[in-house]
């Protein structure tokens, strides 16, 4: 928290911030990805899984983890995927004991088996990305095949169901003149199980989206 108050501080009362203040860090563990949404773009045009980057592994992780520590008090996750960092699970054992104020873990969440135990003692906010609830439109859109949505469904469910749960589900859905049919949908799906549920726009210049297979 004194890392945020002072962080926010510094920026109020400087007109022009020199050095690097952060109120969160966002990590992008790695860009690796097996799914093709359409919409994917790292914001210049190129979906993730196109991207290249050296991934950290093992100590690399954690030095990385204390440097970020001590520049700010939350840690947001994401990709690509992250779960398919190779070092996903010892990464996730890490985090906890740099006792960052929040951490906030963004998956599609199709790979979280076995992962949910590390999850719940070092992540405060689970979000999965879901824009729909039709489990043929999604398997299109994810462009992998049938039985995707449905696998990634269950694991919402079961993240849900975790022991003893102090995670909070968060479900993140893209908006497309091609989905906003399926939003209320997904928005009842959430409202039903107590998740809250955020709506992002779709990046202008997208095209129409076209199933993938
Ligand atoms: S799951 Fe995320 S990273 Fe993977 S293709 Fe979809 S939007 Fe891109």
């Amino acid at each position: 928290m004194w890392k945020s108050l002072t962080n926010y501080v510094r920026h109020a009362v400087s007109r022009q911030p020199r050095g690097w203040h952060p109120m969160l860090a966002v990590y992008y563990l790695t860009y690796a990805c097996d799914f093709r949404c359409p919409y994917c773009c790292d914001g210049s045009g190129k979906p993730y899984h196109e991207l290249r980057s050296k991934i950290l592994r093992g100590s690399e992780l954690d030095q990385l983890l204390t440097k970020l520590r001590r520049a700010c008090d939350h840690l947001v996750i994401t990709g690509g995927e992250p779960t398919l960092h190779p070092d996903f699970g010892e990464f996730l054992r890490m985090v906890p004991r740099h006792r960052f104020d929040s951490v906030a873990l963004t998956t599609i969440g199709h790979e979280l088996h076995g992962h949910l135990p590390a999850i719940a003692a070092s992540v405060r906010y689970l979000v999965f990305s879901l824009d729909t609830m039709d489990e043929a439109k999604g398997d299109a859109w994810l462009g992998r095949g049938p039985g995707c949505h449905r696998a990634i469904v269950a694991n919402i469910e079961a993240a849900r169901r975790t022991p003893r749960r102090h995670f909070e589900i968060i479900i993140s859905s893209v908006a497309t003149p091609d989905n906003l049919d399926d939003l209320p949908v997904v928005n009842a799906f959430a409202r039903e199980y107590g998740f809250r549920h955020a709506v992002c726009p779709v990046p202008w210049r997208t095209p129409r989206i076209q199933p993938t297979f």
